[in-house]
Protein backbone atom coordinates (compact mmCIF):
# COMPACT_ATOMS: atom_id res chain seq x y z
CA UNK A 1 0.00 0.00 0.00
CA UNK A 2 1.28 3.42 -0.94
CA UNK A 3 2.19 6.06 2.28
CA UNK A 4 -0.88 8.34 1.37
CA UNK A 5 -3.45 5.52 0.98
CA UNK A 6 -2.10 4.03 4.68
CA UNK A 7 -2.27 8.01 5.65
CA UNK A 8 -6.06 8.88 4.36
CA UNK A 9 -6.88 5.04 6.26
CA UNK A 10 -5.29 6.27 9.76
CA UNK A 11 -6.48 9.59 9.37
CA UNK A 12 -10.51 7.32 8.75
CA UNK A 13 -8.99 5.57 12.03
CA UNK A 14 -8.74 8.77 13.77
CA UNK A 15 -11.87 10.13 13.01
CA UNK A 16 -13.98 7.23 13.72
CA UNK A 17 -12.19 6.65 17.26
CA UNK A 18 -14.01 10.25 18.01
CA UNK A 19 -17.14 9.09 16.66
CA UNK A 20 -19.93 6.74 17.71
CA UNK A 21 -21.81 4.31 15.74
CA UNK A 22 -24.94 5.72 14.10
CA UNK A 23 -28.50 5.09 15.80
CA UNK A 24 -29.74 4.61 12.20
CA UNK A 25 -28.77 1.29 10.46
CA UNK A 26 -27.37 2.37 6.98
CA UNK A 27 -26.79 -0.09 3.87
CA UNK A 28 -23.85 0.70 1.66
CA UNK A 29 -23.38 -1.36 -1.39
CA UNK A 30 -19.69 -1.38 -3.70
CA UNK A 31 -19.22 -2.53 -6.79
CA UNK A 32 -16.24 -3.97 -6.77
CA UNK A 33 -15.45 -4.31 -10.47
CA UNK A 34 -15.66 0.02 -10.33
CA UNK A 35 -13.75 0.57 -7.73
CA UNK A 36 -10.02 1.75 -8.69
CA UNK A 37 -9.05 2.14 -4.88
CA UNK A 38 -8.61 5.92 -5.33
CA UNK A 39 -9.37 6.54 -1.64
CA UNK A 40 -11.39 9.51 -2.49
CA UNK A 41 -14.55 7.64 -0.40
CA UNK A 42 -12.03 7.29 2.69
CA UNK A 43 -10.59 10.91 2.85
CA UNK A 44 -14.34 12.43 2.61
CA UNK A 45 -16.10 10.19 5.10
CA UNK A 46 -16.17 11.78 8.37
CA UNK A 47 -16.88 8.71 10.46
CA UNK A 48 -13.82 6.47 9.00
CA UNK A 49 -16.41 3.83 8.12
CA UNK A 50 -14.16 2.86 5.10
CA UNK A 51 -11.22 1.73 4.66
CA UNK A 52 -8.30 0.83 1.61
CA UNK A 53 -6.71 -2.40 1.51
CA UNK A 54 -3.99 -4.35 -1.06
CA UNK A 55 -6.52 -6.07 -3.23
CA UNK A 56 -4.61 -8.21 -6.19
CA UNK A 57 -7.59 -8.98 -7.74
CA UNK A 58 -8.04 -5.15 -8.67
CA UNK A 59 -5.74 -3.85 -11.58
CA UNK A 60 -4.85 -1.03 -9.47
CA UNK A 61 -3.83 -3.35 -6.68
CA UNK A 62 -6.04 -1.45 -4.36
CA UNK A 63 -9.61 -1.78 -3.32
CA UNK A 64 -12.14 -0.17 -0.74
CA UNK A 65 -13.81 -2.05 1.73
CA UNK A 66 -16.60 -0.95 4.45
CA UNK A 67 -14.65 -1.52 7.89
CA UNK A 68 -17.22 -0.27 10.29
CA UNK A 69 -20.74 -0.12 8.75
CA UNK A 70 -22.30 0.83 11.75
CA UNK A 71 -20.55 4.08 12.12
CA UNK A 72 -22.45 5.01 8.62
CA UNK A 73 -24.44 8.20 9.19
CA UNK A 74 -26.06 7.63 5.90
CA UNK A 75 -24.31 11.57 4.41
CA UNK A 76 -23.79 10.04 1.14
CA UNK A 77 -20.76 11.98 0.72
CA UNK A 78 -18.50 8.92 -0.23
CA UNK A 79 -21.39 8.44 -3.04
CA UNK A 80 -20.86 11.79 -4.14
CA UNK A 81 -17.27 11.36 -4.38
CA UNK A 82 -16.94 8.72 -5.87
CA UNK A 83 -16.04 9.02 -9.40
CA UNK A 84 -17.07 5.55 -11.24
CA UNK A 85 -20.19 5.02 -9.01
CA UNK A 86 -18.86 2.19 -7.05
CA UNK A 87 -20.36 2.72 -3.71
CA UNK A 88 -24.24 3.75 -3.05
CA UNK A 89 -25.75 4.52 0.16
CA UNK A 90 -29.18 3.06 0.86
CA UNK A 91 -30.24 2.30 -2.47
CA UNK A 92 -32.76 0.20 -2.00
CA UNK A 93 -34.19 2.81 0.03
CA UNK A 94 -34.05 5.46 -2.69
CA UNK A 95 -35.60 3.24 -4.85
CA UNK A 96 -39.02 2.80 -2.33
CA UNK A 97 -39.08 6.31 -2.12
CA UNK A 98 -39.51 7.07 -5.91
CA UNK A 99 -35.77 8.42 -6.41
CA UNK A 100 -33.43 7.75 -9.04
S1 LIG B 1 -15.41 3.40 -4.09
FE1 LIG B 1 -15.01 5.04 -5.59
S2 LIG B 1 -14.08 6.73 -4.40
FE2 LIG B 1 -13.93 4.85 -3.18
S3 LIG B 1 -11.92 4.01 -3.64
FE3 LIG B 1 -13.39 3.01 -5.01
S4 LIG B 1 -13.36 4.25 -6.87
FE4 LIG B 1 -12.40 5.50 -5.28
S1 LIG C 1 -22.52 7.66 3.72
FE1 LIG C 1 -21.19 9.13 4.82
S2 LIG C 1 -20.73 8.11 6.75
FE2 LIG C 1 -21.49 6.53 5.36
S3 LIG C 1 -19.64 5.62 4.43
FE3 LIG C 1 -20.40 7.25 3.06
S4 LIG C 1 -19.26 9.10 3.66
FE4 LIG C 1 -19.05 7.61 5.33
Amino acid sequence: MEKEEAKANQDALERRARKKPSPKQNKLTLVPLYCKGCGLCVEVCPTGTLQLYDDPKNKFGTSVKIDAQEYCIGCKMCELQCPDFAIFVNYEEGKKEGGK
